[in-house]
């Protein structure tokens, strides 16, 4: 048996995705580039697709453009905001993914621009007034780079509270919603978001394939320089299949959001309670209270030697989970994200999540191997 609760590092492909990207992969090989009718098939299905992915998020289909992945997205957001928008100061939190951290490690190095980064608090969060005070006291053009759901810890940000106060102080905002789109219910415009990036392979779509949404009034140049794809803002020829296959499965995932996220709470409710019941001295990193995706738990258990082994051992059973540590010259660390929430270094934290296709037999298994593992 083999049990996958690593859900958040990435999705299994839906079966839907995948027949239609086979058809597409089989069929559709045109160059979208050329005139004639293969090249004009291919090109009206990334059309096609563009103007599926705008209408999950309430945006225009122009403002819809396909990447590689959320990475290169949010590095084109970052430096390009730098370059042509004259943005001078980022605001961010040293609880984001790291495409968006080492991208400002790399600003900053080059000296292009001033990072400042707000304080979480222990469950994650930052501090609204702290946002207030660095957009009131400098009027340096800011962009302010936040990110939706925390993807270790499952702590959600109120992007709709942070958009308003970007767009009351006319600074920029650029929202990293890898971990929340397909679900949670998203709307750019409703929360004044300037820049978007996505990640197909998060919601049971192909990897290798993501986009970002650039609001109309926010002009940058390309970051891939080369041929016109894209309407010139991402050169190279179009990965059909993939941006296809991105677009049906935010489709899916959209059309079953509700319903998802009923069971996926449900899986998680019940590992918990299961844990609480049968694990001694648990503890839960990120809130758990109002504001966190139901897919992701992390879980910190007592310092002993057999939790210091636990992600492997529960791959030994069959059982993929995710540490939420680095490895760091040989000395096993906690992460960047569970250092900033002040996670006591001497407990074990372990990321579970869990998507549609698990089920509660599998939390029940997993419970019962936990208990053997660290009795
Ligand atoms: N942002 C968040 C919150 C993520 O969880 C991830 C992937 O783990 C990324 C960005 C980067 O996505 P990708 O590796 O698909 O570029």
């Amino acid at each position: 048996m083999h049990i996958y609760f690593d859900n958040a590092s990435t999705t299994p492909m839906h079966p839907e995705v995948l027949s239609n990207m086979y058809d597409v992969l089989a069929q559709d090989f045109g160059n979208p580039s050329s005139i004639h009718w293969h090249g004009r098939k291919a090109k009206s299905l990334i059309e096609q697709s563009r103007k599926s992915v705008a209408k999950a998020l309430n945006a225009s289909i122009g403002e819809i453009f396909f990447t590689s992945c959320a990475t290169e997205a949010t590095n084109m957001i970052l430096k390009m905001a730098v370059e042509d928008l004259g943005v001078r100061r980022i605001i961010s939190s040293p609880t984001e993914h790291h495409c968006v951290l080492h991208t400002l490690d790399y600003l900053k190095s080059k000296n292009l621009c001033d990072i400042v980064y707000l304080q979480v608090d222990q469950e994650g969060h930052i501090q609204e007034e702290a946002l207030i005070n660095l957009l009131e006291n400098d009027d340096t053009k800011t962009l302010v780079s936040l990110m939706h759901g925390n993807n270790e810890i499952g702590t959600m940000h109120d992007i709709t509270r942070i958009g308003q106060i970007c767009h009351e102080h006319g600074a920029l905002y650029h929202c990293d919603a890898v971990q929340t789109i397909g679900k949670y219910a998203i709307d750019v415009q409703k929360s004044n978001i300037n820049f978007l990036t996505g990640s197909g392979h998060k919601f049971h779509g192909p990897k290798g394939i993501g986009f970002v949404f650039i609001s109309n009034d926010n002009i940058i140049s390309p970051y891939i320089l080369g041929g016109a794809q894209e309407r010139n803002m991402r050169a190279g020829t179009e990965n059909i299949a993939g941006i296809t296959g991105i677009a049906k499965a935010l489709e899916l995932a959209t059309s079953d959001m509700d319903k998802n996220h009923q069971y996926v709470t449900s899986l998680r409710e019940r590992f918990k309670s299961l844990l609480n019941q049968h694990i001694h001295d648990v503890r839960y990193n990120g809130d758990q209270n109002n504001s966190f995706m139901a897919h992701v738990l992390n879980v910190s258990f007592p310092p002993s030697l057999h939790a210091d082994l636990l992600v492997m051992n529960l791959d030994i059973e069959g059982i993929s989970t995710s540490s939420g540590s680095a490895c760091s010259s040989g000395i096993e660390e906690d992460s960047h994200v569970l250092q900033a929430i002040g996670h006591p270094t001497e407990r074990k934290a372990i990321r579970f999540s869990f998507s549609p296709n698990n089920t509660l037999e599998e939390v029940a298994y997993t419970i019962e191997v936990l208990k053997r593992l660290l009795a």
